[in-house]
Formats: structure tokens, sequence, C-alpha cells
């Protein structure tokens, strides 16, 4: 029989009728046998996630406050699922170890991680499978970093014999126990780790869109699903702010070459769209999809003759790996290098960056600028078209958008673009009115 996992996302399980409609859809195929829950999300735009009220009441503890009214809102969030379902489930034992263990100061990883646990403890009783608590198969190394190996070790063997089990995301454990989690939007990484462990034939992630979207639907209003994408062309886009999909979610598939199937629970219906490791299948649009980031700030290093100085380009990064930031992006002309960091990061090191600079380059001239967004235009039928860079230049001179910087990735496969903050959303736009709006 065939074996799928299957991830519900937060607004999946945000309410008693949620998990309802996630029943029907695991009942529906006999197939669907693991199943990786999200903590509770959002009812409604204004309300907060299980996850964010746990980070709050967490804090509280930890500053010697009384915590004992934000648990209560968070145990009242579960018991209106439990209720709503009819549920002979009391999570009164697992609140009084929770508290216990704030009171503790158990950190903030474990105080998250909660928000997955007691869901995965209710979906388990709710559908009557078998719950596997992810500390004892996620498994972390003492330093914090992912142990992908012995994780695909331990798990493969806690799930083999287990024909269905729950297994909640976004955490596991140390080797001394200590949770950890992974970094927001982490459930995702579990499912595909799960995946991987059972051999699944699909692993079905269940959010609240029909599929990954050619762009944000925050953005441009109902825009058009991706039918089928590819690993690396999803990697881009989720890094660049796409969030349906954690960028890191498809590691622990590469080498296996499962798809994944990103699914609307509340249009189980729609088809949605198939991540695959590569396809034949043509894009329906020379570009695939646009993702997009705000909050960037350049520093521009010039200096006559740079090009011809041995080592100049490590010697920058350097400033920058010595202060602890990340790089985004490294356009350069003949005597100019552009760095492009997150600006909030850059703000707090900005000093000791620019005087970094001096000491090791010495040169001519450093330039900022800050609040800058960066575009990223993501495609593998942009190898084949002639052109594309052209259109999006004139699209976003018809809008009205000063392009800062374009950056054609190595791979062919993105174009970077730089503008301003403001320019954002009328970006976007326009480079989705004219390759998506005007071939439909
Ligand atoms: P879940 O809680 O199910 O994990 P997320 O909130 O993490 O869901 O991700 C789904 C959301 O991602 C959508 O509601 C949408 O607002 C946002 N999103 C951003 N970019 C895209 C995109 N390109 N395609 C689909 N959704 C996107
Ligand atoms: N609940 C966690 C978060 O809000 C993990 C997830 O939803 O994937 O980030
Ligand atoms: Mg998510």
């Amino acid at each position: 029989m065939k074996k799928k996992v299957v991830k519900f996302g937060g607004s999946s399980l945000a309410s008693a009728e949620q998990f309802r409609k996630v029943g029907e859809i695991i009942r529906s195929d006999e197939s669907r046998r693991y199943v990786v829950p999200s903590a509770p999300g959002k009812r409604f735009s204004a309300d907060t996630k299980v996850t964010d009220m746990l980070y709050g009441c967490y804090h509280l503890a930890e500053a010697g406050k009384d915590f004992s009214g934000a648990l209560e809102n968070i145990r009242a969030r579960y018991m209106e699922i439990i209720e709503g379902l009819s549920l002979d489930l009391s999570l009164n034992e697992q609140f009084e170890e929770i508290a216990e263990n704030f009171r503790s100061k158990a950190g903030e990883d474990y105080a998250a991680s909660r928000g997955e646990y007691l869901n995965g403890i209710v979906m388990a009783a709710y559908l009557g499978f078998e719950f596997v608590d992810a500390a004892e198969v996620v498994c972390f190394n003492a330093d914090g970093s992912f142990n992908a190996d012995k994780t695909d070790e331990v798990m493969s063997r806690r799930l083999a014999d287990l024909g269905c089990a729950v297994i909640p995301g976004f955490y596991g454990a140390k080797p001394d126990g200590t949770v950890k989690t992974f970094s927001r939007g982490g459930s995702d990484i579990t499912g595909s780790l799960v995946a991987k462990a059972v051999h699944a034939d699909l692993y079905e992630n269940w959010t609240d869109v029909s599929g990954f979207l050619v762009t944000d639907p925050r953005v441009v209003k109902d825009p058009a699903t991706i039918s089928t994408i590819t690993y690396r062309e999803m990697r881009e886009l989720s890094y660049m702010g796409a969030t349906v999909l954690h960028e890191d979610s498809i590691f622990p598939l590469r080498k296996e070459g499962i798809p994944i199937n990103v699914r609307n629970t509340n249009r189980p219906e729609d088809p949605g769209t198939m991540i695959v490791e590569s396809t034949c299948n043509k894009p329906r649009y020379t570009i695939t999809g646009i993702g997009g980031k705000k909050g960037f700030a350049s520093i521009t290093i010039e200096k006559a003759m740079m090009n011809s100085e041995i080592g100049f380009v490590r010697k920058v990064l350097q400033v920058f790996e010595e202060n602890g930031l990340s790089i985004e992006h490294t356009p350069s002309g003949i005597d100019t290098l552009t760095v492009y960091v997150n600006q909030n990061a850059f703000e707090a090191k900005e000093q000791q960056i620019i005087a970094g600079l001096h000491r090791a380059v010495q040169p001519d001239l450093i330039e900022l600028e800050s609040d800058l967004a960066l575009i990223a235009v993501v495609g593998r039928g942009m190898r084949r078209t002639r052109g594309t860079a052209g259109r999006i230049f004139s699209a976003l001179a018809h809008a009205h958008v000063n392009v800062k910087m374009i950056d054609q990735g190595s791979s062919e496969l993105n174009i970077i673009i730089g503008v301003e903050n403001r320019d954002f959303e009328t970006a976007i736009q326009a480079i989705y009115n004219i390759f998506v709006v005007a071939q439909l």
C-alpha cells in the first residue's frame, strides 16, 4: 500500500471546525498514515498563533512575572478544540508539567515546542493514531545543529512497526534531552524528515492556499497557482519570502526524490502544486514565480583598480564575517563592490563595519543606502528565453520604479532586482502583469 505523509499547518488546525476538515481529508485516503501537525494558528486575521502565545507566556515566566493568565489563555485554545470535537481527553497533567517547567526556566525552545506537542496529542486522540513525541525521533547535536543521519536512523526504526502515527512538527531534542526547535515554520521540515524515514510515495503539505502561487497573495490579488515547480526553484522562492514552505524542507527529500504536494485544507478538491526534483513539464509562463523581501541595506565600496588587487573581495567579506553578518548579494563593477545585508543586523554594527572596511582595504569611498527591497524572479524556463531581463526592466520603467540593482544568479534560474522598499509592491505587481496577466 502507498504511504503518504501529511503535514497540516497552523491555520488548518486552528479550531475544531478545521480539525474536522483535516479528519475528513485523512480518512478519505487510507495511504495518509503519518500525520505531522503544527500548533493551532490564527482563526481570524487579528488572532494570535499558539506558538506566539507560548513565546509571550514564557517571557513572563523568565522575567519572574505571573504567567498563569497567559497559560490559561493557551489552555483555552486547546479546550475549545477538544470540546468542539467531543473528545474524551484531558490535558491537565501536561499543563501542570508545562507550568512547572516554565517556572524552572526550561528554555524558549521548550516553550515554543509545546504548541505542536499538545496539538499532536489532540490529533492522535482524534484520529486514533499512535502519538510519537518528536523529542524521541528528531535529533539535534549538543551544539544545537541538526543531526540528519541520526534522525533518519532513529525515526525509521521507531516508525517501521507503526501502521499509523502522529508526529508533532517543529522540534526535536539534543542528546541530553533538551528540546530544540527548527526556525519558524519548521514543521514543514519535520514533515520531510518523516517522509524520508518511512520512504513515503508522497509528502502532502496542507495549508490555507491552493498551492505555491506565482507570487505572494498578500501583494498581488489572487495570483495564479504554479502547477509544477522544481526543488531548486522552490528553495529560491521560499528563501525570498514565499513562506508557504520552509526553504530547508527539501533537504531531507532531495536524495530520495519524494515529491511534495502543497494542498489547501479548505479546498481539498484543488490539485495544488507538485514540487519535484526535475521535470519535463514546461512552465506555463516564462517565469515560475516572484519572491521578495524588504529591509535591506547596501554598502558600496569604491576603489580605483580594485579588480587587480588580489584578495580584495575576500578582505571585504571577512569584515562582514567577523561582525557576524550574513551577506545576501554582492553585485560588482570594475571599481565598485556592493554588499547587500539585512538592515536591522547591519544597523547594530554599522560603525564597526565601516571602520573595519577602512582598515582592511583602504577604499576611496564607502556609500550606504537603506530601506531597500530585493525581488527574485525565478524560473527554469528563463534559461531558454531571451529578453527576460529586458522585459522586467521595461515593466518596471513603465511602473516608474527605479531599479537599484540587477543581478542574474549563476544558475540562470533567477534574476534578483534591488528596489526601494516603497516600490516593492508596485514592482512585483508590474512583473506579475507582464509575465502572467499579459499571457493569460
Ligand atoms: P501554514 O501555517 O499552513 O504552514 P504559512 O502561513 O506558513 O501556512 O504559509 C502559507 C501562507 O504563505 C499563505 O497564506 C500566504 O499568505 C503565504 N505566501 C507567501 N508567498 C506565497 C506564495 N508564493 N504562494 C503561496 N502562499 C504564499
Ligand atoms: N508553529 C511553528 C511556527 O509558528 C512552526 C510551524 O508552524 O511550522 O513557526
Ligand atoms: Mg508554514
